[in-house]
């Protein structure tokens, strides 16, 4: 088969609405935190059914802020995920407190609750799941563990919009969710973050520190309706999002849920492709939770296979198509070598997901042809690759 097709890993789905919205606010007034913002907050809102939504700059600033009002300190323990992003260890480091790596499902990704029940300890102040490529942790028996302990649960949502969980949107189960619409993600705005809770005061407060713990914010001071006083009242961050990103968002809200109907088309289409085919894995689905679909993971055989992930991956480029891993494991890492006494051992399922997990590509403009020549390619390389 040779290379006839160029299919990067991922494509952002941006389409006229979206250039339009930007446009309109481009020439309007308000470039930074204003109207738009808090329109897309509203409209965040109410798509989750949540009550209160705050925009910031980036997932990473939504998941800072989160452990911040929740209370989380110096020598407070935190646990995630192994199989993670940067996001939840680095805010941990950068509030004091101790990143504790859980080991995550091998059928999901997500954190295991043997684990979470192992890793809590006195000083656990929060939990920060992941929801993996979308598909929604075990949240019931995460908030069972976590009750009546002081411990804070906040969901790393970022992959999650929309998913469910048991008729509940991702985000909106623990006490903070964070989302990112950071340009890979299932709604972007090319950068940008928001944090939900149903808390009002942690909302007020983090509305504050988002923009240098200043009171109240620029729109107001400069517009009609406040005036040029503020007040300082805390130590805070540039952390706000913009008008300009906010109307990308709200063009992007819109056809959000036709956006997540493709993503399923095209995971329906892979699942059936892949069943039959000994080599790939694929993630178990729970009946009682339903994914965004942003991320769609197999998990090579390596066992059967004569050639081991990384080569899996040059093959595939070598033919024109692109993908990803998620996650590498944050003990591999050299900060967290330096840093910390993580051993590989101690996480036997994120070894075995490491080894074995590809992302596939997966967005509204992926092609029925493009799907086809990814999965004729794919059991290609298994065919020929096989011990
Ligand atoms: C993308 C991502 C983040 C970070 O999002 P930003 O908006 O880039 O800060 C955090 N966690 C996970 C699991 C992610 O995939």
């Amino acid at each position: 088969m040779k290379k006839n097709r160029t299919i990067p890993f991922h494509m952002p789905h941006i389409v006229n609405e979206d250039i339009d919205s930007m446009i309109e606010t481009v020439k309007g007034a308000w470039l930074t935190m204003g109207p738009k913002t808090f329109e897309f907050e509203v409209g965040i809102v109410e798509y989750i059914a949540a009550r209160n939504a705050v925009a910031v700059n980036s997932c990473t600033a939504a998941m800072h802020l989160s452990l911040r009002v929740v209370g989380v300190g110096r020598d407070d323990e935190v646990i995630i995920p192994a199989i993670n992003f940067a996001s939840a260890g680095e805010v941990c480091c950068q509030e004091g407190a101790m990143p504790i790596l859980a080991d995550v499902e091998k059928e999901s990704g997500n954190i295991h609750i043997n684990a979470i029940e192992k890793a809590i300890s006195r000083k656990t102040k929060a939990i920060i799941p992941v929801h993996y490529g979308g598909q929604p942790c075990e949240m019931d028996m995460i908030l069972g563990l976590t009750k009546d302990k002081g411990i804070y649960v906040i969901e790393d949502a970022a992959h999650a919009l929309p998913s469910t969980y048991k008729g509940r949107k991702a985000g909106t189960i623990g006490d903070i969710g964070c989302f990112s619409f950071y340009a890979t993600k299932t709604l972007t705005t090319g950068e940008g973050g928001m944090a939900v809770t149903d808390n009002d005061e942690w909302a007020e407060r983090m509305r504050i520190l988002r923009l240098h713990g200043i009171s109240k914010d620029a729109w107001k001071r400069y517009s009609d309706e406040g005036d040029w006083y503020y007040e300082i009242v805390e130590l805070g961050y540039k952390y706000n999002m913009t008008d300009i990103q906010a109307a990308i968002g709200l063009a992007q809200l819109k056809k959000l849920e036709w956006m997540w109907e493709q993503r399923c088309k095209i995971a329906e289409k892979y699942i059936e492709a892949f069943a039959g085919i000994e080599e790939i894995g694929l993630l178990t689905l729970r009946e009682d939770r339903s994914t965004s679909w942003h991320l769609f993971p197999i998990f090579l055989n390596i066992e059967m296979l004569k050639i081991d992930r990384k080569t899996f991956i040059e093959l595939l480029k070598e033919r024109g198509i692109g993908t990803s891993v998620h996650f590498i494991p944050l003990y591999r890492h050299p900060f967290y070598r330096k840093n910390f006494n993580y051993e590989a051992k101690d996480f036997p399922n994120s070894e075995w997901f490491y080894e074995r997990e590809v992302s596939l590509p997966i967005y509204p403009s992926l092609n029925e042809e493009d799907q086809d020549y990814v999965i004729e390619n794919i059991i290609d390389i298994c065919k020929k690759s096989r011990r």
